[in-house]
């Protein structure tokens, strides 16, 4: 697995105080942290959420720093509706503006169906379903005073295609992808984009365990995408993506074509 690095930002044209401000949750590890290094690179100011791994997440925060760019990065359950509410207050406390959200907080629970239980069930739809609602509610009150922002949510293949196994995980994802939809035409009147990126299999904490060359042989790029591989759809999304709303873009090697 490829660690996420940081290079100077490539925006020079605003300082650390004037610079856009962009929140990812769950930036500790995986894609998130890529995402906020990537987000970073490109001149954001990043504000990272995290469940449990503070010292991974002062990680991220430090080397956001020492490239030249303000950090935070704040314990809040992304299952909490309290906590995202207290993200935002907090960004809005130290920046004074949010331009993109980056909605990536998301577990696993796999089971068959018949034997799910409802704990199972409900801490995913809580987590990735739930807090992306959460969070977007909260985050769009202040775009939509500023007439301005882009999110992007983190769904997946499976919750276009679905997948045996992962039946709270593909509804929590198939239920982002239509609260993406529907929160893209409410918003588009206000500047807001509201997109969603389907990561395929990617090497991270969540997918370890799985049997990475028998994968491989079904993508046919050959290989489990790198995190930096979805930073940059995210990336493209939020600073140059000015005509894209409501879509769902899959990276995953042309696994599911
Ligand atoms: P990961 O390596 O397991 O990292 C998960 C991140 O989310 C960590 O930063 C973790 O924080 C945070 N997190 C977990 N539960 C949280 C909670 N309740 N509140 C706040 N933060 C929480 O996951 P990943 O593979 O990078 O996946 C990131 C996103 O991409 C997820 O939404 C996932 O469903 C989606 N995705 C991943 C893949 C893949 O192949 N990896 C494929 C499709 C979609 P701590 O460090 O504090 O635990």
């Amino acid at each position: 697995m490829s660690q996420a690095t940081l290079t100077s930002p490539q925006t020079n044209a605003t300082t650390p105080q004037e610079a856009p401000v962009a929140i990812v949750t769950g930036g500790s590890r995986g894609i998130g942290k890529a995402c906020a290094l990537a987000l970073a690179n490109a001149g954001y100011n990043v504000v990272i959420t995290y469940a449990r791994n503070a010292d991974a997440a002062n990680d991220v925060k430090a080397t956001i720093e020492e490239a030249g760019q303000s950090a935070l990065a704040i314990m809040a359950d992304a299952a909490s509706p309290d906590a995202a509410q207290q993200v935002i207050d907090q960004t809005m406390e130290a920046y004074g503006r949010i331009d993109a959200l980056i909605n990536n907080a998301g577990i696993t629970r796999d089971n068959l169906m018949m034997r799910m239980n409802n704990d199972d069930w409900g801490a995913v739809i809580d987590t990735n379903l739930n807090g992306v609602f959460y969070t977007m509610r909260a985050a769009t009150k202040i775009m939509m005073k500023q007439r301005r922002g882009a999110i992007v949510n983190l769904t997946s293949i499976s919750g276009v295609y679905g997948n045996a196994g992962q039946a709270n995980y593909s509804a929590s994802k198939a239920g982002v992808i239509g609260l993406t939809k529907a929160a893209a035409k409410e918003l588009a009147a206000r500047n807001i984009r509201v997109n969603a990126v389907a990561p395929g299999f990617i090497a991270t904490d969540m997918t370890k365990d799985l049997p990475t060359e028998e994968i491989e042989k079904h993508i046919p790029l050959k290989r489990l995408g790198q995190v930096e591989d979805i930073a940059k759809a995210v990336t493209f999304l939020v600073t140059s993506g000015d005509y894209i709303t409501g879509q769902v873009l899959q990276v995953d090697g042309g696994l599911v074509v």
